[in-house]
């Protein structure tokens, strides 16, 4: 049998684990940050409506330039933003990715800050651009200060603030992406993939003026659109033009863009459970903190949290239980994202019922 070390694949790539968040059948799945809430029936009736007008012209390529979806988005953001802002790709994977096709690449570097979300690296080494890290302030923090001294020590091209971030909860002020900003000619990458769930600004409000400054975002988190694979991100429209470099062309399908389109219009009712999963954050917070867990604060959809003596023993006996949540392999702590209530419910029951046998 033919492994990958017989191949003749790049050298940077040899000996690298592809993203593998384990998945599993099991009734509770609070592992991968998705909203767990169903879409509404009228709202999908919609979609599928949408969906089939488009597949009448399927025999035509799109919209190259989805124009309808970009100006869906921009005014979905507000903040002044048109059509010329945005940029869109199937899921913000695929945003990071052209961002860093067109601004990283061989020779050049990303800085990133971690823990922070697990596929910053791995996009980062499949464009050929190297990934550079800097340490963190304490419990998880990013001061203005700690990220200019990593942009001064490691001069890189493109640096990635992920706000709140992943797998953390916590937030970046915008206080720190302008000092970074200031602090680097590269592009500064602002990935608010869980913006919908925190209180405060976003670095939208940053965007004038900063013609190097990225905002990312996506339709899988708040949106409960994960499935659809949309991302999108704001920036000078001079950015847009550079992705157009690298995007490979139709790269949205017609398919893809209807529905967004479609979904986006009933952006009310697809966001309507974001206060009660933060809610319900805030429940399983509580609930783990009195159980003698130490939660991080969030302002995401999850909670990573410590004191967990064997976090795989854990993990393994929720799995049992029917609950997937995450090992992200910081020492003694899990990750769990904020479900439905009862979901909720159901996650906090059983760490209390195995706290109660002794774990
Ligand atoms: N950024 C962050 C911080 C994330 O956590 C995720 C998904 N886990 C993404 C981006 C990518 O999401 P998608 O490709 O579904 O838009």
């Amino acid at each position: 049998m033919t492994s990958l070390s017989d191949l003749p694949i790049r050298d940077d790539l040899r000996g690298l684990k592809p993203y593998g968040a384990p998945t599993d059948p099991v009734s509770i799945q609070l592992n991968v940050n998705e909203n767990t809430h169903p879409i509404p029936e009228a709202v999908a009736t919609d979609i599928v409506t949408a969906l089939a007008k488009a597949v009448m012209t399927a025999n035509r390529y799109p919209d190259r330039e989805f124009t309808e979806l970009r100006e869906a988005l921009a005014a979905y953001l507000g903040h002044g933003l048109t059509a010329e802002n945005i940029w869109a790709a199937n899921g913000s994977n695929e945003v990071l990715q052209q961002t860093l096709q067109a601004f990283g690449g061989p020779g050049r570097r990303v800085l990133g800050f971690p823990p922070t979300y697990s596929m910053h690296p791995i996009i980062a080494s499949g464009t050929g651009t190297e990934w550079v890290t800097a340490s963190r302030d304490a419990a998880y923090d990013l001061s203005p200060e700690t990220v200019v001294a990593a942009i001064a020590e490691l001069n890189p091209d493109v640096v990635f603030l992920c706000s709140p971030n992943n797998p953390t909860g916590t937030p970046v002020g915008n206080a720190t992406v302008a000092a970074a900003y200031d602090a680097t000619d590269g592009i500064v990458l602002v990935d608010e993939a869980y913006a919908e769930f925190s209180d405060r600004e976003s670095a939208l409000t940053l965007l004038e003026g900063r013609p190097r400054l990225i905002v990312s975002r996506t339709m899988s988190k708040a949106f409960a659109f994960a499935g659809a694979r949309v991302g999108y991100l704001a920036a000078d429209p001079a950015i847009a033009d550079a992705l157009r470099l690298v995007r490979l062309p139709y790269h949205l399908s017609a398919l893809t863009q209807a529905a967004a389109v479609a979904a986006l219009a009933h952006a009310p009712e697809m966001l309507a459970m974001v206060n009660e999963i933060k809610t319900q954050r805030d429940r399983m917070s509580a609930g783990l903190s009195a159980l003698g867990f130490t939660p991080v604060l969030s302002e995401a959809n999850f909670v990573l949290f410590g004191n967990v003596a064997e976090p795989q023993e854990l993990f393994h006996k929720l799995l049992i239980q029917d609950i997937l949540i995450r090992d992200v392999g910081i020492p003694n702590h899990l990750r769990v994202t904020a479900g439905t209530e009862a979901e909720t419910t159901a996650f906090l029951d059983a760490m209390a019922d195995l706290r109660a046998l002794g774990r």
